[in-house]
């Protein structure tokens, strides 16, 4: 592969497509909170920002329940206890890229 290129393999680009290191593939990116978010809430304050700015959609997904309420700068989704993964896709579709200090919430149920 040519240097510079990659095949890009999320939503946004075709199947196939070469794209230019640098292109912004518009992703779905999903952040935790407990242990992400507060560990250092400015930074994801920061990130958020840019990221939507670029094109991106940010969404948290907790596994919280809707009375155990966040306040996040992004869209909050409470899975109540259930694996993320499964959870946040049937609300949402594939999520692009994740942000999560304890991934194996994302295919576990609490
Ligand atoms: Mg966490």
């Amino acid at each position: 592969m040519a240097q510079g290129v990659r095949q890009a393999v999320r939503a946004g680009a075709e199947e196939g497509q070469l794209i230019q290191i640098g292109d912004v593939v518009p992703s779905l990116i999903a952040i935790d909170y407990d242990g992400t978010f507060t560990a250092d809430p400015g930074l994801w304050r920061d990130f958020i920002a840019s990221a939507v700015a670029r094109g991106h959609r940010v969404v948290c997904v907790t596994m919280r329940h809707p009375h155990e309420a966040i306040e996040m700068p992004c869209e909050i989704f409470y899975t109540g206890r259930r694996a993320k993964l499964a959870a946040a896709t049937e609300a949402f579709g594939k999520i692009d890229i994740w942000i999560e200090d304890s991934p194996h919430w994302l295919f576990h149920d609490g």
